[in-house]
């Protein structure tokens, strides 16, 4: 049988599970990944359509359409948290990794369109690692 794991929005209005059963997994460098999650990259599992199940929340969910390019997002409408959605395509279920319980089984295929990686995200990624909040 396989793994499920659970997951959700921050403030907890929002939950699902599913099969922890993924296709793929990319960090997304490109601009429109940077402004739909705020970060320096997306972190996108792919798996299929029906892979999901909503616990509680689905009414509160919203999605964004771009109204000429392929890019979507679902999130929380109380906190914003960017969650499970299908592809425009319909072939899969693109799952943020930052809105799993618990971590994926599969391990990062590739980090694409590196062309647009920030400076600022190069070099973070050398800066030093403090286990919290630096005192
Ligand atoms: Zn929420
Ligand atoms: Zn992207």
């Amino acid at each position: 049988m396989v793994r499920e794991i659970t997951g959700g929005c921050c403030c907890g209005s929002v939950a699902f599970k599913l099969e922890d059963n993924f296709k793929k997994f990319f960090f997304c460098h490109c601009e429109q990944c940077r402004k739909l999650t705020g970060s320096a990259h997306a972190s996108n599992l792919f798996t299929a359509p029906n892979n999901i199940q909503w616990l509680k929340g689905a009414e509160k969910t919203k999605r964004y359409e771009h109204p000429s390019r392929s890019f979507a997002k679902v999130f929380c409408t109380d906190c914003g948290s960017p969650l499970p959605f299908v592809s425009k395509s319909g072939k899969f279920l693109i799952v943020p990794a930052g809105s799993l319980n618990a971590e994926p089984s599969k391990v990062v295929d590739a980090q694409i369109f590196c062309a647009e990686q920030t400076q600022w995200h190069k070099a973070g990624i050398e800066a030093g690692k403090l286990p919290g909040f630096p005192v």
